[in-house]
């Protein structure tokens, strides 16, 4: 597990400003927000992406991260928020810890800027496509 700044920011050795933190989870506000309120939420576990995580930090994420949205919600003043996580290099991750990004979208100025490139779905594939992943979970 590659040594990254937020390994630093749990061991309390560069500074962050702290919204959260039970036994697996932290919350912190994002140096660079693209809105005000632009949250930060990891596991403690030193893990790269999501697929590495274990149920038990997957589980305590996902348990705190509605309330962690309401707070954002109440203090922005925006209800229409962006739920981010990103995966590897090509999937735009440039820290190397697992993070979910909570980011409020205020308007077509500020917040997350997405692109949608839509394909479609053959049923052929879809068949296929949905086979391959239920065996794959096996
Ligand atoms: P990602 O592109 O998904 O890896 O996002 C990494 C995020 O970490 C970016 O939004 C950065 O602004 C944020 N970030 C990097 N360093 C710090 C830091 N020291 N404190 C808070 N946020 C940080």
């Amino acid at each position: 597990m590659p040594e990254t700044i937020f390994s630093k920011i749990l061991r309390n050795e560069i500074p962050s400003h702290k919204v959260y933190e039970d036994e697996r989870v932290f919350a912190f506000l994002d140096i660079n927000p693209l809105s005000r309120g632009h949250l930060l939420v990891i596991p403690k576990e030193p893990a790269v992406t999501l697929d590495e995580l274990s149920d038990d930090s997957a589980a305590a994420l996902g348990r705190v991260l509605p309330r962690l949205c309401r707070a954002v919600q109440r203090v922005s003043g925006v209800l229409a928020y962006n739920v981010l996580q990103n995966n590897g290099s090509a999937a735009h991750q440039a820290v190397g810890h697992v993070h979910f990004h909570i980011i409020p979208k205020p308007g077509d100025e500020s917040g997350l800027g997405i692109r949608w490139p839509t394909g479609k779905l053959s049923p052929a594939d879809g068949s296929a496509l949905a086979e391959a992943l239920r065996a794959a979970l096996e």
